[in-house]
């Protein structure tokens, strides 16, 4: 590039200008001028450069430029100024990035630096003209930091950033929204457009998530989990998004978020819920098939004899005359080996009842978070919760895993049969009040699903009784046995027409 050295015209103030020195005009400006040589030494500092940094004339002369650039910065400053000097142009420093320089006493100060090639005979030197920030350029730069730190904060957690503009319907989403929207490039989107990219069997979650906060009845943060279609092949992308609302004149003006991509997260919560129910139902059959050996061990032995009698009693009855003495005697040895049956039955039964149960006082709220916390975990989070909790209920006294255990169950019960029906807007409601007259908690789950109809809600808590295709029959059976247990009680309502409606109890700790 070639220097812009000054090429003065001649002028009719030429005689004028003979009459004042380049020292004097060069002492006379404002700003902080220093000229450095080729070799980068300081060959004239004006006076405002000498009360900038606090040098004396003399002191300043023959210094090298970076006596004024902080320690950390001086290598890298002489290298450059190299690389200037091989190609010096007239430039600016510092209004993009911070230039701090040093005053003699070593303290550091922001400023601007303009620099301008001046040849001087063969040599080129570098006029420095330096000048203190202003306000507006402090507030500027302090800007400029601040979106510097938040594009690399953006850029390390990979997130994308969504702005709602709610009186106009439109969406700006940046570059990397977009791409996880994929919707190429476009930064300024119609908010319908915005809602087509999500997945359409979580569109209405989002609606509804979206409306609340519009409607201002869901606080000023959203925050949820949604999938999103990717072109061409159709591939799933999960992302994870959290929206601050702004409000102005009581109605929702933005809502401004971030979405994440939780893609690998998501597919490994898959496999290990996948491998979670796998080993549930290998338990379950591991369970049942402990419970048939027991009960076959038990009453084995009374069926044998059972048989052996009824045998003794039949060929009693075909002798001609009958045996009645021999065949009374066998019939009486049957009653007594099926009333013994029966016994065992009882014994094995009240055995295993009387296992002892871990309990303590626990808060239902806490109970019902954890359990909708696992139901997400497990892939049965997608329904739209209302929670009508009782406020100040005393704590329940249960045991936590049983009791968290019937809750995830009975939810996903719900879920499953809503999802059999394809229910567009799957609901499920949690109340938790005082059962009225008792020292107890009722907990009541509905859903607004297809319900049980009269012929199967009267076999629906019978063990392997169950009306889905890879079902196993026990999780009502478990829950009821498992509240029992725990000092309550578990029905369904059988009045309850809009869907299903399951109710159990639990003592007060106090
Ligand atoms: P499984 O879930 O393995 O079938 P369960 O004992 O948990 O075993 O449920 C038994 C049956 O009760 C289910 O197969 C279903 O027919 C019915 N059921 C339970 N909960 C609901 C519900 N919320 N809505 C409709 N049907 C239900």
């Amino acid at each position: 590039m070639a220097n812009h050295s000054l090429d003065p015209k001649v002028s009719p103030h030429d005689d004028f200008l003979d009459k004042i020195s380049f020292r004097e005009l060069f002492d006379a400006a404002v700003e902080a001028m220093v000229l450095v040589d080729a070799a980068g030494h300081i060959v004239m500092a004006n006076c405002a450069a000498q009360r900038v940094f606090e040098y004396t004339l003399d002191e300043m002369l023959g210094l090298e430029i970076e006596a004024l650039v902080p320690e950390r910065y001086r290598e890298h400053h002489r290298k450059y100024r190299k690389l200037y000097l091989a190609e010096p142009y007239q430039r600016s420093m510092g209004s993009t990035r911070e230039l701090m320089l040093l005053k003699h006493d070593g303290q550091e100060m922001a400023m601007r630096a303009s620099l301008s090639p001046i040849n001087v005979e063969t040599e080129t030197c570098i006029l420095v003209t330096i000048s203190t920030l202003n306000r507006r350029d402090e507030a500027e730069r302090t800007l400029q930091a601040s979106e510097e730190r938040f594009r690399l904060i953006q850029q390390a957690a990979d997130a994308g950033v969504f702005d709602i503009d709610c009186a106009n319907n439109r969406v700006y989403c940046d570059r990397r929204m977009c791409e996880l929207l994929n919707n190429g490039t476009e930064e300024i989107m119609a908010l319908e457009k915005f809602f087509a990219a999500i997945h359409p069997d979580d569109r209405v979650r989002f609606r509804v998530i979206f409306d609340d906060v519009v409607n201002m009845s869901a606080g000023n943060t959203c925050r949820g989990e949604f999938r999103v279609m990717q072109q061409p092949d159709h591939r799933e992308r999960w992302i994870a998004t959290l929206g601050q609302a702004q409000f102005e004149n009581g109605r929702t003006k933005r809502i401004v978020g971030i979405a994440r991509d939780i893609t690998e997260r998501k597919l490994l919560e898959k496999a290990l819920q996948q491998q979670r129910s796998e080993i549930e139902t290998l338990f379950s059959q591991q369970v049942a098939v402990i419970t048939a050996s027991a009960i076959a061990h038990e009453i084995n032995s009374p069926l044998t004899a059972v048989a052996a009698y009824s045998d003794v009693a039949h060929r009693a009855l075909s002798y001609r005359p009958i045996e009645k003495v021999k065949a009374q005697e066998a019939l009486e040895g049957c009653i007594q080996q099926a009333l013994q049956a029966g016994r065992k039955l009882h014994e094995l039964i009240e055995f295993l009842q009387k296992r002892e149960i871990q309990t303590e006082e626990l808060s239902l709220n806490r109970i019902i978070e954890d359990a909708l916390l696992q139901l997400h975990s497990d892939g049965y989070g997608s329904f739209h919760l209302t929670l009508d909790l009782e406020p100040d209920l005393p704590l329940i006294r249960a045991n936590k895993i049983q009791v968290q255990k019937v809750l995830v169950n009975l939810i996903k019960n719900s879920v499953q049969a809503m999802r059999i029906e394809n229910i567009d807007h799957s609901e499920i409601a949690i109340i938790l009040k005082t059962l009225p007259g008792e020292n107890m908690a009722i907990v009541t789950i509905r859903d607004n699903g297809p319900g049980i109809d009269e012929k199967t809600i009267s076999h629906i808590f019978d063990p392997f009784f169950t009306t889905k295709p890879t079902g196993f029959g026990v999780g009502l059976s478990i829950s009821r046995a498992l509240i029992e247990a725990n000092g309550g009680q578990l029905w369904i309502d059988p009045d309850f027409r809009e869907g299903a409606q399951f109710h159990f109890t639990l003592p007060y700790a106090s």
